[in-house]
């Protein structure tokens, strides 16, 4: 039997039909339904956020919250190319020029300690990534963005239900994005949301992801449609009674990994920021080939002749794809393009047995 890197965590038929059920007599599908409007209010608890929007996915979220700002076309934001290609892809498709900084080589998150020098009379964003799970530095980029009056905008597509000194991540910047994708630690089959406290975004969020109407007959805003329909939001219902147990799961499974590879030389593992309680969506490990004897490529090879498919993520990093060469000034980031080449995400999900787990250490581990 083969083992991905990852498998969704799916409710049982029986439940998902329970839920969908009112669906059927009331014949109302979507547009910001009761069963929309029941998962927003169960999400806001969870997640512990004074208001949330839902989304039919992660990226179109990025992309609606990025239009809401307001930002002159050709605005610069500062991100990081250590992340998923739908953060740069966003910032682009809306207009807007990324500058990239480089990450932190324990924790992978943008390095605070760079971000000052990329700030330009033009920039008018922060875009960082909860990258893995983990948290960025959120007070450090706070100030800076308070310092030079910039928005700040997480990309916590990896972070769903992660906490920091207590504080639910949603609560960090002036925007929070959840992807709710199928892979996801918490699942609507595709699926997004972003967190925030403003209440000024409340509408303007709302509209945009409705193709910009205002009421009944006026246009207001030039929107699209990213709307989450009922029947996803039902299989959030769902999946949402599990999140607590799989993500205790998922623990587990970190813990066999770090028990068995915690103390190997040439294995990094990802160090938690402190204060953090993670969501343990992803297991990276950074391979350094000198010291371990073996590449990142090396062992990712190895596994997958054992039918065992870990993934190169992320590789490479954005600022180095070839639909970006050429297009903008891209800025140097030594360190993100050393992680992209020695990073391997391991087989990570709920129901990943630890004798497996056991299996991928033996295999990573043998001479
Ligand atoms: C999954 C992901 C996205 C995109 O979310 P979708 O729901 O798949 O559109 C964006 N950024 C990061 C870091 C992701 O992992």
């Amino acid at each position: 039997m083969s083992t991905f890197v990852t498998q969704s965590s799916i409710a049982s038929m029986e439940e998902y039909i329970e839920e969908i059920k009112p669906i059927f007599e009331s014949k109302r599908m979507t547009n910001m339904g009761p069963v929309y409007k029941k998962l927003q209010h169960q999400l806001m608890d969870y997640l512990d956020v004074p208001q949330l929007s839902l989304f039919a996915n992660g990226h179109l979220a990025l992309e609606m919250g990025l239009q809401t700002f307001d930002f002159p076309a050709g605005s610069e934001v500062i991100t990081t190319p250590y992340t998923f290609v739908s953060t740069t892809h966003a910032i682009v498709r809306k207009n807007l020029v990324p500058v990239f900084c480089d990450i932190d080589p324990r924790d992978y998150t943008i390095d605070v300690s760079k971000i000052e020098d990329l700030i330009t009379p033009r920039t008018v964003a922060i875009m960082p990534v909860h990258v893995y799970g983990n948290l960025c530095d959120v007070e450090a980029i706070q100030e800076i963005a308070d310092r030079h009056g910039l928005k700040v905008f997480y990309d916590g597509a990896h972070a769903f239900g992660t906490t920091y000194k207590g504080v639910g991540v949603g609560n960090f910047g002036d925007m929070c994005m959840f992807s709710f994708h199928a892979t996801k630690v918490f699942n609507t089959i595709e699926g997004g949301a972003i967190s925030f406290s403003d209440s000024d975004y409340r509408v303007r969020l709302h509209e945009l992801k409705n193709f910009g109407i205002h009421g009944e007959d006026r246009v207001t805003g030039i929107g699209g449609n990213a709307k989450m329909d009922e029947f996803r939001a039902a299989m959030g219902i769902c999946n949402l009674r599990h999140v607590d147990e799989n993500i205790a799961k998922r623990k587990a499974v970190a813990e066999k990994y770090d028990e068995r590879l915690g103390a190997v030389p040439g294995i990094r593992l990802m160090k938690l920021r402190e204060g953090v309680v993670p969501n343990y969506a992803y297991y990276p490990i950074y391979v350094d080939p000198r010291m371990f004897g073996k590449s990142r490529d090396d062992i990712y090879d190895r596994l997958m002749r054992h039918d065992i498919h870990a993934r190169r993520y992320f590789f490479p990093a954005t600022n180095e794809l070839e639909c970006y060469a050429g297009r903008f000034k891209l800025q140097k980031t030594p360190v993100a393009h050393n992680v992209s080449m020695n990073i391997l995400c391991l087989p990570m999900y709920a129901d990943l047995e630890l004798d497996e787990v056991e299996r991928i250490c033996d295999l990573i581990l043998r001479k």
